[in-house]
């Protein structure tokens, strides 16, 4: 699905279902379940802790940032150079820092790790790029 100029295409965390938004929509409630999505990119420049991120766009996690999260989702990416603690589903690119510090599990369609990053424990499943990242869906 292309998106028409000045928006882009999200999918719903809840039950998959694509749609278009406005490019400066932060938040809105999927059209399909009804159920509210958190659109934005989600930036962690401190100390976090919360129960779960969801977000149809990015997760990134700063240098001085540090996420601790049961369950983290993120459709477009998660990019981590500060730490984070959480199980991580993501449907786009998964990048981890040279500095950075991960613990939890990861299930992203790709992912990089950068020399000197720490992974202190966690599964990691990283499925073959021509499979659909929505098969991914982990929803609770
Ligand atoms: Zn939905």
């Amino acid at each position: 699905m292309a998106a028409r100029r000045g928006t882009h295409v999200v999918s719903c965390y809840h039950c998959a279902h694509r749609f278009e938004v406005g490019g400066k929509t932060q938040s809105t409630n999927c059209p399909e379940c009804n159920q509210r999505l958190i659109v934005e990119d989600v930036v962690i420049k401190q100390l976090t802790p919360v129960k779960q991120v969801n977000t149809c766009g990015r997760l990134v996690v700063h240098a001085k940032g540090s996420l601790l999260a049961e369950r983290v989702h993120a459709s477009e990416g998660v990019e981590v150079l500060g730490s984070l603690q959480a199980d991580v589903t993501s449907a786009g690119p998964v990048h981890i820092g040279p500095k950075a510090r991960w613990k939890g599990d990861c299930s992203a369609p790709r992912l990089s790790i950068d020399a000197g990053a720490r992974i202190e424990s966690g599964a990691f499943s990283v499925p073959r790029d021509d499979e659909d990242p929505l098969l991914l869906d982990t929803r609770a």
